[in-house]
């Protein structure tokens, strides 16, 4: 008979945030998932889990072994996750957007020795989305591009992560994308993107309403990293 495999052991990054906060809460609802350590900024994470051990930011290198670390922080906390990583051989999934250049140059270097997955939305939808953006660039050829993205007061980086995605899938279809971004309440996460021209517009609209969808997303894609070789994934490679 075949044993059931062991569940994945996963370190969260940033677990005092929203974010961090609804990965701990749905992790506890899976059994292939045991969450082994919460870092945060300031210790402990506002909810303490039972069995989970918090950690502060200067306590990381203590850290328990884990085989996936899920990373929804602030750039400046990026590169004490990655090393870890890179160090101890265990995969990463990041959401935190506003990286820097550099960021992203030492991620592609340390995919050449842990799995790795960086996504700028873990939702199905803006998936989805960013497909129809790049058909409809290059189905209308000199048309405006306009992405306007509305996110809670909190947000530090503009426009957002997934606005500069959803430019560049526009752009791989041949549109020149233009930026707007409003910052107004508690707004989850919306963008619109609106082609133009003399006479007609298409409008495609993506709402989140709930940040529950981006932390099942996470999860679910820490899981299937965790068993794949060293290399830089996509959202789309894991989903399949
Ligand atoms: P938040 O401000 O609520 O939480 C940030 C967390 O990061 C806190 O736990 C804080 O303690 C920690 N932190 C801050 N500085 C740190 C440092 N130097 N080292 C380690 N940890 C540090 O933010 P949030 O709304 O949870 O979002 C977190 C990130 O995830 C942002 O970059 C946001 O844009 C991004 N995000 C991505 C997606 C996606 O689908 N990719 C979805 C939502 C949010």
């Amino acid at each position: 008979m075949n044993e059931a495999p062991q569940p994945i052991r996963i370190l969260i990054h940033g677990a005092s945030g929203r974010m961090g906060q609804a990965l701990l809460r749905l992790a506890e609802e899976r059994d292939d998932i045991v969450v082994v350590a919460a870092v945060s900024r300031s210790q402990p994470a506002q909810r303490v889990v039972e069995g989970v051990a918090h950690f502060a930011v200067s306590e990381l290198a203590g850290a328990p072994e884990f085989d996936a670390a899920i990373d929804f922080s602030l750039p400046e906390g990026f590169d004490a996750i990655l090393q870890l990583c890179a160090e101890r051989g265990a995969a990463l999934v990041s959401g935190t957007t506003g990286l820097e250049v550099a960021q992203r140059d030492a991620m592609a270097a340390a995919s050449t020795r842990i799995p790795l997955l960086w996504a700028a939305n873990f939702s199905l939808g803006v998936a989805v989305l960013s497909e129809l953006v790049e058909r409809a660039a290059a189905a209308l050829p000199g048309w405006d591009c306009d992405i306007v993205e509305s996110h809670h007061v909190h947000k530090k980086d503009a426009p957002s992560g997934t606005a500069l995605a959803l430019g560049a899938s526009a752009e791989q279809g041949g549109a020149q994308p233009r930026y707007q971004s409003l910052r107004a309440g508690d707004i989850v996460g919306e963008h619109f993107v609106q082609f133009t021209t003399l006479g007609e517009r298409i409008e495609l609209n993506h709402r989140a309403t709930n940040r529950d969808i981006f932390a099942r997303g996470a999860l679910h894609a820490a899981v299937r990293l965790a068993r794949r070789a060293p290399g830089s994934y996509r959202l789309r490679d894991l989903l399949s």
